[in-house]
């Protein structure tokens, strides 16, 4: 089949080699003239890297990512509640990855323009005829027809418009988060991702990378949400949600200045920032459908959801698999999106609402409401096997498959 993706992002590119592998002949479609290694940390979970190295692409994860060991849930005094060992590690049969967003972006742009159709600058604003796809360039518009088109154009999607063309802005509740990176001396062991403090303020942290020779020090890629207005119904975040929009130190310091831990310098993370962005926590509600004639969504224009758990792009890498394997189950083609949206459309909708309760890190709010001042014994204050309980709920909900 011809198969337009409109979307070089995380979720497009990878869909682009999972259907060029099962020979298709693909297009990618980015609207970005220049495409730059933007962005901070995202984690990638198990199952997704296993999609991934399928593709052949396990060497050049191990080369730029951090093999996540454990996920460590904290109170906002840096005590930990529960350390869930991750990637193999946990049992899992594959790593979990802590890696740049944007150099993984730029490794399957590379790999995917080795091997398909990869063309940037082309903007899609549409659809006609249910299989042209209708494209802005700097050279003015132009159309393109296939027997599919995939909207993996992100969060704010025009193929998403068609199905949705009175959704409006993203859903907002009332929470900013600053993205950060630093260079400062490895904690714990140096491959562990921390979520600490509550859902009022948390701030999550890991390595992105591995230590420099020259000085020992390690990227840190730390996030700091905070609730800067009650949730009211029908909030819209306060500026358009872009994700290169800079952050101010003002903001968090009044909140996280005194976060010292024994193990860890929230504060002096923050100041010494590289870089710093803005980004309100938005989603948008599940949509009834994904397809509409020989079009559909993946990745974050399905289904953009809070980044909690870990499955912004993991969700968008589980779609890309999907997509290919029912394209190649089905021979005709509705059948085959009609299968694909079964299985992924429920499934992402409960993630984006478990997401909207806190998912995992709901656990922290029990904790911080129990002993606001931190705690002797974890066990005084909540029993560890209904912390676990907890967890382990959210995990098997959103698809993590230990093996052991
Ligand atoms: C610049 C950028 C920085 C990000 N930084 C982070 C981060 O630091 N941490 C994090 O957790 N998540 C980040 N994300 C989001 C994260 O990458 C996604 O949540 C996740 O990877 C799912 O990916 P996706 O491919 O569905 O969407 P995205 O990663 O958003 O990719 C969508 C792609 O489509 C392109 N596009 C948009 N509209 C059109 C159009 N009309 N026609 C053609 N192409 C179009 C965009 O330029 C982008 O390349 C970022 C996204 C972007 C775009």
């Amino acid at each position: 089949m011809k198969i337009i993706i409109a979307g070089g992002g995380i979720g497009g590119l990878t869909a682009a080699l999972a259907l060029q592998a099962r020979g298709h002949d693909v297009t990618v479609l980015e609207a970005v003239r220049e495409p730059r290694p933007l962005g901070v940390g995202i984690n990638l979970l198990p199952h997704a890297v296993a999609v991934l190295a399928d593709l052949g692409l396990l060497p050049a994860l191990r080369g730029m990512a951090v093999e996540t060991a454990a996920l460590v849930f904290a109170n906002k005094h840096g005590q930990a509640i529960y350390r869930d060992p991750r990637g193999l590690a946990g049992g899992y049969s594959h790593p979990q990855f802590s890696i740049h967003r944007g150099e993984l972006q730029m490794t399957l742009w590379r790999e995917a323009s080795e091997k398909l159709t990869v063309l940037s600058g082309q903007r899609v604003t549409g659809v006609r005829d249910g299989n042209v796809a209708l494209i802005d360039t700097a050279e003015g518009p132009r159309e393109q027809a296939a027997d599919l088109i995939v909207g993996a154009d992100g969060i704010h999607s025009a193929l998403r418009r068609r199905l949705a063309p009175d959704e409006g802005a993203p859903c907002w509740r009332g929470v900013m988060m600053w993205r950060g990176t630093t260079w400062a001396p490895p904690f714990l062991d140096g491959r562990t991702m921390v979520q600490a403090g509550h859902s009022q303020a948390k701030f999550v942290v890991y390595p992105i990378g591995a230590p420099r020779e020259a000085d020992g020090l390690q990227l840190i890629n730390w996030i700091a949400d905070r609730r800067v207005q009650p949730p009211t119904p029908g909030l819209t975040a306060p500026d358009r949600a872009d994700w290169s929009r800079a952050g101010r130190l003002d903001d968090l310091l009044p909140t996280f200045g005194r976060w010292h831990f024994d193990w860890l310098d929230v504060p002096g993370l923050i100041t010494r920032a590289e870089q710093m962005l803005e980004w309100p926590m938005v989603d948008r509600n599940p949509l009834p459908r994904w397809r509409l004639g020989p079009t559909t969504l993946l990745g974050d224009a399905a289904h953009p959801m809070y980044p909690i758990g870990s499955n912004g792009a993991t969700q968008a890498i589980m779609d890309a698999q999907a997509l290919a394997d029912a394209l190649t189950h089905h021979a005709d083609l509705d059948t085959a999106l009609a299968a694909y949206e079964d299985e992924r459309r429920p499934f992402c909708a409960r993630i984006v609402e478990m997401n909207r309760r806190e998912g995992l890190d709901a656990i922290l709010d029990r904790v911080e409401a129990l002993a606001p001042d931190g705690f002797a014994r974890l066990e005084d204050v909540i029993a560890p096997a209904e912390v676990a309980a907890e967890i382990n709920a959210y995990k098997a909900a959103a698809g993590h498959q230990v093996r052991r």
